[in-house]
């Protein structure tokens, strides 16, 4: 029979950090339960540092992990790996407020859909761990992560395809996106060498041909970026309900803040810029979770620094690391005279773990101070 972690690939990191293995786990859209909350604090607890670590692609991970084995029948028990083979392809994203606030139509019946038939499409399992899909539900805020394949949403009923990060012009509906990413998908592995992401092939035939096929979306106009946190009190659409944005130091949840999370019963969205959104919650659960959750460490003041830096593991978890980053960027912000009003990215060596996307300032570590830059 084989072990837990034979059955997991992907999943751990091939090699340990100075802390110990690293767990990455797959959510597509970023959405987690609470029954996957609670499992995920209960791996933490008994084989990691006891938090959860949200990324930069809307995943959640463990570091720390002293028991790969232990750790792996935790993950499967929970249901968090659905097809082993396909683990490594773990970059889909949503909108995540999509069908409830904003927006020009629900994205996610399209990614559910994309999903399960990545899911079971054997020769995609070769897709580079690197490459993001996504669906953008016209609101701009997946189309500024650069999706490799996806698409935006630019009438209710129509997307504009998303190539190598940039609209193409060319339309697809709802119902024939997921097949289209599919095919997209396939044809990427057609094009490719060794390149790791579309942005970064030497030539796109097979990928044009499957563009070519497509009718012209005329002009639309673009989307508006979406750069703004979605952090606070956020009335949802078109019922009384509320879904609740937070951000966290480190973008690092607490064990003790993930079981709360959990006891609350509701669909969590992670976003890539770590946010944490709660939804489907009435008036006086949100009230309710405000006033547990804030003193506990979730932010939800959309002005504070939490909402715009982000940082990487520095050491001592990192032995690359020419710094403690946490530990500086808390002195950093305990400076009440500190403004950030732009993304800043705190990174304890040129590798840069964990950058957004977007434009922003890298803060990094060298060994003979603090360099920072516009990226
Ligand atoms: S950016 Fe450098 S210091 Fe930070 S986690 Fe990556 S390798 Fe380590």
């Amino acid at each position: 029979m084989s072990r837990p972690s034979d059955r997991c690939p992907g999943v751990f990191s091939s090699h340990p950090a100075a802390d110990g293995h690293l767990a990455r786990i797959r959510l597509p859209g970023g959405l987690i339960t609470p029954a996957q909350i609670q499992a995920l604090v209960g791996v933490s607890d008994e084989f990691g540092d006891g938090h959860l670590e949200l990324t930069s692609r809307g995943n959640v991970q463990l570091r720390g992990i002293t028991d790969i084995d232990g750790a792996g029948e935790l993950i499967l028990e929970a249901g968090l790996i659905p097809s082993p083979s396909h683990e490594r392809v773990r970059n889909l994203q949503m909108s995540a407020l999509t069908g409830r606030r904003g927006g020009l139509l629900d994205a996610w019946p399209v990614l559910d859909d994309f999903d399960t038939r990545l899911q079971s499409d054997a020769a995609l399992a070769k897709l580079p761990a690197r490459i993001l899909f996504g669906v953008d539900d016209g609101r701009g805020d997946i189309l500024t992560q650069g999706p490799d394949i996806g698409l935006l949403a630019y009438e209710a009923d129509s997307f504009d395809v998303v190539v190598g990060g940039k609209a193409t012009g060319r339309q697809v509906s709802p119902g024939d996106a997921p097949a289209l990413m599919i095919d997209l998908a396939h044809a990427f592995l057609a094009d490719r060498n060794d390149e790791w992401r579309v942005q970064d092939l030497a030539g796109r035939v097979a990928i044009d041909d499957v563009l070519a096929r497509l009718p012209r979306t005329g002009d639309h106009a673009m989307s508006k970026l979406g750069p703004e946190p979605q952090v606070g009190w956020l009335a949802q659409d078109d019922d009384d309900l509320v879904a609740l944005g937070s951000v966290v130091a480190h973008g690092r949840i607490p064990g003790r803040v993930g079981e709360f999370l959990s006891a609350i019963e509701r669909d969590i969205y992670l976003t890539p810029r770590k946010e944490i959104l709660i939804v489907d919650l009435s008036e006086s659960m949100a009230d309710t979770v405000l006033r547990v959750l804030a003193p506990m460490g979730l932010i939800f003041d959309e002005n504070s620094p939490w909402t715009r830096v982000t940082d990487c593991t520095g050491s001592p978890g990192c032995d690359k690391s020419h710094a403690d980053v946490r530990g500086d960027l808390d002195l950093h912000l305990r400076d009440g005279d500190v403004v950030i009003d732009e993304r800043e990215h705190w990174v304890g060596c040129e590798r840069g773990c964990g950058s957004p996307q977007e434009g922003h300032l890298r803060v990094e570590a060298t060994p003979t101070g603090y360099t920072r830059r516009r990226l």
